[in-house]
């Protein structure tokens, strides 16, 4: 699961900026899936056969997005308007990026592009200016997260205490505009199992969301469908004005996956 991730998140758009475009980049990355199918097992190869035809992947590339799920963030954000500019979201489980990756080109207008070199003094200076003048993204993940423009990144387990300290050390007392959780455990393939993990780490979210979020808040959480879902969204319910559920276009047919979204949190 880790390699496959690593493939899609990560080699494939790095790939992608050593070629000339879009082309090259799928070119090269079809003849690298055919050395990686070799040898493997009939799941694996079914897997990278849809993953390269997979049109999210593709536009993912073109756009420089760190990863396919760019694009359900962008289309929840298109029918809830979640992304401000101004203000202070925390992304839980960002790595590799890619809704960091939205929300800072949204909030702050940074450009998409993957960097090479370290930034320059002058990107030092608008650095700081982000979390005064544009708001503040601060991005969590238990796996490394490659810099971002105008993202501040914490490495961490987000459920222990310590993470979320440190979080809020970075937020320096001010109150989040809008939590999102794209956050999921590696499947074991027990589905019950799984949907308890997934729903352990968005009760872990929702608990962060009573203490951190301002008034009027919002809180978009990824959960896998399961028979505890419902009875999770009417106790969200108690806190929020509205909980909507919503299945992007990008989720995979064969995932249980949805997002709740949650609005106007009252304090
Ligand atoms: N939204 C990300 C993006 O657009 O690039 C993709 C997120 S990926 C589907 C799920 C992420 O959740 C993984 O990177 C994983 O490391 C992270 N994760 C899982 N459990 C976590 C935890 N307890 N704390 C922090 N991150 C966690």
């Amino acid at each position: 699961m880790e390699r496959r991730l690593l493939y899609c998140c990560v080699l494939i758009p790095r790939l992608r900026s050593t070629g000339t475009g879009y082309a090259k980049s799928f070119t090269t990355s079809h003849l690298l899936c055919k050395r990686f199918v070799k040898g493997k097992t009939l799941s694996s190869s079914l897997w990278l056969t849809r993953h390269i035809s997979d049109p999210y992947v593709r536009q993912a590339q073109i756009e420089g997005y760190r990863c396919r799920s760019a694009y359900k963030l962008i289309e929840i954000d298109q029918k809830h308007n979640l992304l401000k500019k101004g203000s202070v979201v925390v992304d839980c489980g960002a790595a590799p990026g890619a809704w960091s990756q939205v929300a800072a080109s949204k909030m702050m207008n940074t450009i998409v592009k993957p960097k090479k070199s370290p930034p320059s003094t002058i990107q030092d200076k608008k650095k700081q200016n982000y979390s005064s003048e544009y708001g503040l993204i601060v991005a969590v993940d238990i796996n490394n997260i490659d810099p971002i423009e105008g993202v501040t990144t914490v490495m961490g387990d987000f459920t222990v205490q310590g993470t979320q300290d440190k979080i809020r050390e970075i937020l320096n007392g001010r109150p989040i505009d809008l939590i999102m959780s794209d956050m999921a455990p590696n499947a074991s393939g027990f589905k019950a199992m799984d949907q308890e993990c997934i729903l352990k780490l968005a009760q872990s979210v929702f608990d962060f969301s009573k203490v951190m979020l301002a008034p009027h808040g919002s809180l978009l959480c990824k959960i896998w469908q399961g028979p505890e879902t419902k009875g999770f969204m009417k106790e969200m319910s108690v806190y929020f004005a509205t909980v909507n559920r919503l299945r992007p276009k990008a989720t995979r047919k064969e995932s249980s996956e949805f997002f709740i979204i949650a609005k106007d949190f009252k304090h």
